[in-house]
């Protein structure tokens, strides 16, 4: 079998990770997996983990390193990570890049990819972002499905994210500079950081990202 491929995908938020992560696991065959994503999905089933959680979700806050790592190593078991995966929000700080050291291995990250946008346009991004609350499709606040609160694609609630407020975009590109910027000189000293230029079309974004693992014949 060959080597798993798992990609760590960096940058603030709105820098376009999810979207890329969603495109790179079908080009890839590798799941997205996005600590974000699993931590609302608990939100909204209001399992136990969702009601610890909620609060700090709203506020755009940290959960706790142990939470989330805990979240990871359970997600890794799961059969379809077997071959790697794209890690979308994870790890935040290096604690969490440390911990996933352990997980996967020293060389277990084949590489990691800084989404690279200036903070004037993943403000914008983030502040005009809608999502469908039932399929997680994303939209502008001026697309029909969000100007009219219905989902084009399977008629659920269109709504705004409580953390795509303005406070809690503050906050959370704030943190995002102080805990997870410092990552980048964790992969860059490792040789395994690629910058890509995060103000394109998605398609020229894809397109480097696939070069850059062409490149380094990683899969
Ligand atoms: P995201 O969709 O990646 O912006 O994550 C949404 C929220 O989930 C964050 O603001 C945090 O509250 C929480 N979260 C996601 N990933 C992590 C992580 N690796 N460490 C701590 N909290 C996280």
């Amino acid at each position: 079998m060959s080597t798993p491929l798992y990609l760590v995908v960096l940058g603030k938020q709105g820098a376009g990770k999810g979207t890329q992560c969603d495109r790179l696991a079908v080009l890839y065959s590798i799941p997205h997996v996005s600590t974000g994503d699993m931590l609302r999905a608990a939100v909204k089933a209001e399992t136990p983990l969702g009601h610890e959680v909620a609060s700090i979700l709203n506020a755009g806050a940290l959960v706790s390193d142990e939470l989330v790592i805990r979240l990871v190593e359970e997600r890794f078991a799961a059969p379809d990570a077997a071959g790697g995966a794209l890690l979308d929000g994870f790890p935040r700080n290096l604690a969490q890049a440390e911990a996933l050291q352990v997980l996967l291995g020293e060389n277990g990250v084949r590489l990691c990819i800084n989404l690279d946008v200036p903070i004037e346009l993943a403000t914008a991004r983030l502040s005009s972002r809608r999502v469908c609350e039932n399929c997680g499709t994303i939209y502008r606040d001026t697309d029909p499905s969000a100007l009219s609160g219905v989902c084009a694609k399977c008629g659920g609630h269109v709504v705004q994210r409580a953390d795509d407020r303005p406070e809690a975009i503050r906050r959370r590109l704030e943190t995002y500079e102080r805990d997870t910027a410092p990552l980048l000189d964790f992969y860059r000293s490792r040789g395994i950081l690629v910058t890509v230029n995060g103000d394109q079309t998605p398609d020229a974004v894809t397109a480097d990202i696939e070069s850059a693992i062409g490149a380094r014949d990683l899969a």
